[in-house]
């Protein structure tokens, strides 16, 4: 007998939001869910993160038959659905977030990296929301899939390609059913460290039936013919950034240089490492998050009183001491404790917490180095394709449809191959 059944794709959250995607193909009996996170939107100021008040504010998507059902008080629909599992593609928080909403017996995939960082970011109950019944450091596991491998779930088979964006690990899918091939491209941009693993990644969903893209890139159309001073000046990619560091640190040999970078770009913090002319040193709980997830060791120190890390080595740790007075062998990350830095020294703040002026604890930051004379420089990269790069991939993959997601502005993502497709929140889309 022919089967009758088709491919559809429901849109259940993320589509005119930047973050948040959280999408649902299903064939027959079987489906998957993709990602996993949380839309950030931190002026709401919500009394709390619980399931019901995270649905009721969009932050996450009403997803039937997936979540746990210790939160959403109803049984999972197995006559319906023989075959489940989720993905998701990084562990930025707008993506990842809320893997622990997710029922305990649906497998739950990611790339190796994202496996491995995930735990150890939650391990003090801070980074996830909490799953029920566990204690709030409790993170869900999570299958470390193989790049490229197979992964059948039911009729549906899922692959799970290596890409590039600022989060470490980043990957992107591809879907096939019986009938349809549809690519989803996570968060990805061509300026990383790794456009060939992107355009491997493109090229393999060439054709597809549908890509499903990110467009942060497209958000602020305003902006689109006024490119800030920034820009003009900013490093075009990571390599360029990691260049700049090493030409700060030559063009500086004594002066106190310290910097920070955002804790899950971690491998922009292995390539400032490995380039700099300097000994990287790494604020302690830094330091411990390369070593447990990644099992690399690196100096590090701890401020006074600071709570220790068992598994840090201790010959590898630096006086903090010696670190204040030091103004030519260390490029030393710093994240608090300003004052006590070098008068005239030079601060690097590369896409590092508090990440700008709409964050309360920018002006004080930025306060504190003013008051110590320490000189501001910020080295940026974007983990997201502008809309040249967009067009780039879009025209790499060719697809019968496109549908733009992830963007303030998705009708600004144009398919000269086929169809583009507007989804609204919730809506079900049949292949
Ligand atoms: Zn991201």
């Amino acid at each position: 007998m022919i089967s009758r059944a088709r491919t559809s794709i429901t849109f259940y959250n993320g589509l005119t939001t930047i973050g948040g995607p959280m999408i649902e193909v299903a064939y027959d009996k079987s489906h998957v869910l993709f990602d996993l996170g949380e839309v950030y939107r931190p002026e709401l100021t919500l009394p709390d993160e619980k399931y019901q008040t995270l649905l009721s504010h969009h932050l996450i998507g009403d997803v039937p038959d997936f979540y746990d059902p210790l939160l959403t008080g109803k049984p999972l629909d197995h006559v319906k659905w023989k075959h489940a599992a989720a993905y998701i593609s990084h562990l930025h928080l707008d993506h990842s977030k809320a893997i622990n909403f997710l029922a305990p017996e649906i497998p739950l995939y990611a790339g190796k990296l994202t496996a491995q960082l995930l735990p150890v970011l939650n391990e003090h109950g801070d980074f996830l929301l909490p799953a029920a019944g566990h204690d709030i450091s409790y993170t869900r596991p999570i299958i470390a899939a193989n790049y490229k491998d197979p992964i059948k779930v039911g009729k549906i088979t899922l692959e799970i390609w290596p890409s590039d964006h600022d989060a470490y690990g980043a990957t992107g899918l591809i879907i096939t059913t019986p009938n349809k091939k549809i690519a989803y491209t996570g968060d990805i941009r061509l300026h990383g460290y790794h456009p060939d693993w992107v355009h491997q990644f493109l090229q393999a969903a060439k054709g597809c039936d549908a890509l499903i893209i990110e467009g942060t890139g497209v958000s602020w159309p305003e902006e689109r013919h006024e490119p800030s001073s920034e820009e003009f000046t900013g490093p075009k990619n990571e390599i360029e950034l990691i260049n700049r560091i090493v030409q700060l640190e030559q063009e500086n040999p004594k002066r106190q240089i310290t910097f920070n970078t955002y804790p899950t770009n971690v491998e922009r913090l292995l390539r400032i490492i490995a380039e700099s002319p300097r000994q990287v040193v790494l604020h302690a709980p830094r330091a411990h998050l390369l070593k447990r997830s990644l099992d690399l060791d690196n100096p590090y120190y701890y401020l006074p009183k600071e709570k220790q890390f068992a598994d840090l080595k201790s010959e590898l740790a630096i006086p903090y001491q010696k670190l204040l007075t030091d103004d030519c062998d260390y490029f030393w990350q710093v994240d608090s404790n300003y004052d006590n830095l070098q008068r005239g020294g030079l601060y690097i703040h590369s896409n590092a917490e508090p990440l700008g002026d709409f964050d309360p604890a920018y002006g004080l930051f930025m306060q504190a180095l003013v008051n110590n004379q320490i000189e501001f420089k910020t080295l940026r990269c974007s983990g997201h394709a502008d809309e040249k790069e967009l067009n780039e991939i879009i025209g790499e993959v060719q697809p019968q449809a496109l549908i733009p997601v992830h963007t303030l502005h998705p009708e600004l993502e144009e398919n000269p191959f086929g169809e583009r497709i507007l989804p609204k929140r919730n809506e079900t889309i049949t292949l």
